[in-house]
This record gives C-alpha cells, structure tokens and sequence, in this order.
C-alpha cells in the first residue's frame, strides 16, 4: 500500500516543478547490493511512492570509495587522543577513515543539484543521529554522525535531510518533503539571480506556509525583508536562508544525539 504524500499534493505545486528535483540517497536503500556483506536494505517507501516523484542520485561512501564489497565492516571509534576514526570492527588495525574522508570531500561537487538527501540510519559513514562511537576498548558511550553525512551537512547546510527509517512517519516525511520542496525553490531563486524583489516575492509567496509552521519565526523573516537593501542583501540572503529553513525543520534533524 502506498503512503500518502500530502506535501506533494498541495494546490499550486506544480508536478513539473516536483519531477525536476534530485534527491540525494544511501545506495543500499534501493537495493544495490553495496553493504559490507554484499546485501542491501531496500526500503519499501523510496522505492515505492517516493520513486515517482524523486530523481534519485545514489551514493555509497564505503564501497564507492574503493572499499569492495564485501568488506570489513567499519564502526566508529573515539580513541583515548579524541579523534574519532572509522576502524574495522574485527581489526582495529583497518583504519578507512582517510579513504572515506577523501572521497567524500571529493563527492561534494557532483552534488550541487540535489535538494535533499535520504541516508541511511545508524551507519558510520550515512547515519545522521544516534550513530554509535565506540571506545578504544569497544564500548559504545556516546553517538555521533556518520563521517559522509558529517561532511555533506557541512558542505550543504541548508539541505534537507533524513533517515530512512523515519520516513514511515507521516509527520517526519510530510516535514522533509516540504522542506526539499522549498529548499528547491530557494536554490532555484538563488541561482537564477539574487535581487531585492525576487527574495521579497519568495517571502510573499512561502510566508502562509513559514507562518503555520512558526509565526515567531515568520515575523522575524517578514522584518527581515522589509529591511532588505541592496547594499548588503547577500548577506541579508544567507541569514533569511538560515532560519527559514531552521523554522520548516520541526524534526530538527540537524542535531547530532
Ligand atoms: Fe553504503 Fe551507506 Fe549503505 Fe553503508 S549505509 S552500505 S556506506 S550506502
């Protein structure tokens, strides 16, 4: 059974506009044999209705990085010096952690399109929250973010994202689908051209929803823009960027625990 996407289906949200959007996505979700056991975790919702709607551009850290498949499975590890590494959880001598930040610095430019991104829950290179980091010793005290998901947040820090198994949640996937839907629209104005009339007209146009979502933060916005000057109105832009899109994230998935 399908699962209702009612942020897509709002009046005046043109199916056009939706079919052009790329989606960032873990390669294991849609059932690409990529994982360290040479298995995948196809999930039935992005391949389902989310597929219609989507353009997926797939990425696995581990394996595209030139890890193989299979291989030793990586954990995260904070040693006793504080800097957490990606080390094998049989071997603790398999150190990836250069691997897997070299190519996912060097991932960052073929995703400038994407407009949101869908990852994998409690990897350590995909995982957004909760991510386990394991002592030295192999105990697991506290949680972190997954090192590609680290650095594609710090790459793109307005981006949109998810895990996967939270997508079974109508208000976790109607929030985040919303949320790629502006921020598709907020890039889009961007790059189309910056101007004082076309960031008013971008307010005016999203500020019913900014406001139903969080009328603090929607007056805070409208002050902002009725302010704007030309002088300083990238500036004005990147902070308007901000807390837009601090004020849609009501699953607050920016945090790391
Ligand atoms: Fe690859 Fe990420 Fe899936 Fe692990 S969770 S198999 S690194 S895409």
């Amino acid at each position: 059974m399908d699962l209702p996407v009612k942020a897509l289906d709002e009046p005046g949200f043109a199916m056009s506009e939706l079919r052009k959007i790329k989606i960032g996505i873990s390669s294991c979700l849609l059932g690409r044999k990529v994982r360290y056991d040479g298995g995948h975790k196809r999930d039935r919702t992005v391949t389902g209705v989310l597929s219609r709607y989507f353009e997926f551009v797939p990425v696995c850290p581990e394996a595209d990085s030139g890890l193989g498949v299979p291989r030793e499975p990586v954990h995260l590890v904070r040693p006793v010096d504080g800097t957490i590494r990606v080390l094998g959880v049989n071997d603790p001598r398999i150190d990836v952690t250069a691997a897997l930040t070299g190519f996912s610095h060097s991932r960052m430019s073929g995703l400038t399109a994407i407009r949101g991104y869908i990852v994998k829950s409690k990897s350590p290179s995909c995982g957004l929250i909760r991510v386990p980091i394991h002592t030295a010793r192999g105990a697991s005290k506290s949680t972190g973010r997954g090192l590609f998901t680290s650095i594609l947040m710090e790459t793109f820090p307005l981006l949109p994202v998810v895990e996967e198994g939270n997508l079974p949640d109508p208000v976790f996937r109607e929030n985040f689908l919303e949320r790629v839907r502006v921020y598709d629209r907020w890039r889009t104005m961007l790059e189309s051209g910056l101007t004082v009339p076309g960031l008013i007209e971008f307010h005016e146009r999203h500020e019913p929803l900014i406001g139903s979502r969080n009328p603090a933060a929607c007056r805070k916005l409208q002050r902002k823009v009725s302010r704007l000057r030309p002088e300083d109105l990238e500036a004005s832009a990147d902070s308007y960027g901000i807390e837009l899109m601090n004020a849609l994230d009501r699953n607050q998935s920016r945090e790391v625990s």
